[in-house]
């Protein structure tokens, strides 16, 4: 493909809907922003090899886009080409020419036909993360900046509960998310508990396996799922602190969580440009698309 030539196409398939300019320019916007949170995640220990992100298309919802499963390792993504273009209603691509995409792009997919107000989906096998759900200890929030998990902390998705409902020839118990049905049963745990027509939560942990967290922008998935680990961190630091003292451990209340929650969506913007900059000065990773410079400004409002 040429230079830039998914851009292209994205752009010229969708001015055939719509002949806006600022269209052409938001997506091509999130499409650079995609790339170097892929380079975050990877600074930040959340995706090695494995483990993936992806946006819903601004310009079409119902298309999502992620990274091809070449160069696919997250540190390695540099340019449109890179990226490859799904359907949100069946994870096909929308160029049946496309190269080999991720086996698990069924979380993503699912995801986005599940939740309409999700934007971006991000899927992490976090080693600070996984051990609670081996240990069965539940992940709650014991800062601030993780108010957004909840006073009670995220549920966690257990695949295997599946395995016994699934035809011979789709059973394969290696925890992966590589079908419909199994995208579909993640995507449902995302419901907050007790109110199944809202949502959705912001995480939910995988059993054996990880964690899958979703946002309405990059900038807040990338948040939350630094945050999580963050979290974890302090946690696991915390309980080693009072051995077997594990009632003793102090988390957030419900009314803090849901405090901090607010402030951490007002502050997100601030964190996401020292992230940025932190993956743009490090030659490991190289986004041959540019980094957007005028993103938007939040933060808190100053009390008086
Ligand atoms: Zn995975």
């Amino acid at each position: 493909m040429s230079e830039s030539s998914e851009f292209s196409e994205l752009a010229q398939r969708d001015r055939s809907l719509s002949d806006s300019k600022s269209e052409d320019s938001a997506l091509k916007t999130q499409l650079q922003l995609l790339i170097s949170a892929n380079h975050i995640l990877h600074h930040h220990n959340l995706v090695d090899a494995f483990g993936h992100i992806s946006i819903r298309n601004p310009v079409n919802p119902s298309e999502y886009i992620i990274a091809a499963y070449d160069p696919g390792a997250p540190a390695l993504v540099s340019k449109f080409t890179d990226l490859i273009t799904y359907h949100v209603s069946d994870s096909t691509p929308v160029d049946p020419n496309a190269a080999k995409g991720y086996s698990e792009r069924y979380i993503h997919g699912e995801i986005f036909a599940r939740w309409p107000e999700v934007n971006c989906v991000i899927h992490s096998h976090s080693e600070a993360v996984i051990p609670f759900m081996t240990s069965n200890i539940q992940i709650k929030p014991v800062f601030h900046m993780a108010g957004f998990l909840g006073a009670e902390g995220p549920r966690t998705f257990d695949v295997t509960k599946l395995y016994t409902t699934m035809d011979k020839g789709e059973y394969s118990p290696d925890m992966l998310i590589k079908s419909a049905y199994l995208g579909q049963s993640l995507a449902q745990g995302f419901r907050e508990s007790g109110k199944d027509g809202e949502g959705p939560a912001p995480v939910v942990l995988q059993h054996k396996h990880g964690f899958t967290c979703v946002g309405e922008s990059i900038q807040r998935a990338v948040y939350r799922a630094i945050y999580l680990q963050k979290n974890c961190e302090l946690l696991q630091k915390s309980i080693g602190l009072m051995g077997d003292g594990m009632g003793s451990v102090s988390y957030l209340t419900e009314e803090e969580a849901e405090g901090c929650r607010q402030m951490n969506e007002l502050t997100e913007d601030k964190a996401f440009r020292l992230w940025l900059r932190e993956v743009e000065v490090n030659p490991l990773y190289h986004n041959a698309e540019g980094v957007p410079r005028d993103l938007p400004v939040g933060g808190m409002k100053d009390v008086h």
